[in-house]
């Protein structure tokens, strides 16, 4: 695995910490939790909202929702549809989902074919609300094995939009029927 740059590269000294870390987006002092807002309104406003303003597919715990200016099309993001923060903060039944969720969304993501692995991706240092992020590594991707994926998907040209929409059509509608 390599980074998507050519040597020589310089290493940074870390920074000085900066403590106590500023607010994330739905933490008490940060901005409001617009994931919040969105996923509780669905109920309401299924019927009237137009696709691309919907997740790629959802039920009363979980929702699958596509991702902005993707690289490698089948990135997606799955979230709780109530706000939780972490894997520690987690309801007892909504953590016992959780692996087979993963599960079926890895299956999905798996179907769309020429794909090495499903990377699970989480962060949380962007949202306090929790999402996880799959990334599909390409079948012989060789140079974005493990975390290298990420940077690599930062860097590559956006993938064409029909393309993506294909991949997240495709994933919407496994996970449909994959129960
Ligand atoms: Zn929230």
């Amino acid at each position: 695995m390599t980074l998507p740059y050519a040597e020589p590269l310089t290493q940074l000294d870390p920074q000085p910490r900066v403590i106590p870390e500023p607010p994330r987006v739905g933490e008490p002092g940060g901005d409001p939790c617009g994931l919040c807002g969105w996923l509780s309104g669905l109920d309401d406003a299924a019927d009237s909202l137009p696709a691309e303003d919907k997740p790629l597919w959802y039920d009363d715990d979980w929702a699958l929702c596509r991702a902005t200016g993707v690289t490698i099309p089948g990135v997606v993001w799955l979230t709780s549809r109530a706000h939780h923060d972490s894997f520690a903060d987690l309801p007892d039944g909504l953590a016992r989902s959780y692996g087979p969720m993963v599960a079926r969304v890895e299956r999905a993501i798996l179907a769309l074919g020429d794909i090495a692995r499903v990377h699970v991706y989480r962060w949380g240092d962007g949202s306090a609300h929790f999402h996880v992020w799959f990334y599909p590594r390409p079948l012989g991707m060789l140079e974005a094995k493990r975390e290298m994926l990420a940077v690599w998907a930062n860097v590559l040209p956006e993938a064409p939009k029909e393309v993506v929409a294909d991949a997240e059509r495709k994933i919407a509608t496994a996970l449909a029927t994959d129960h």
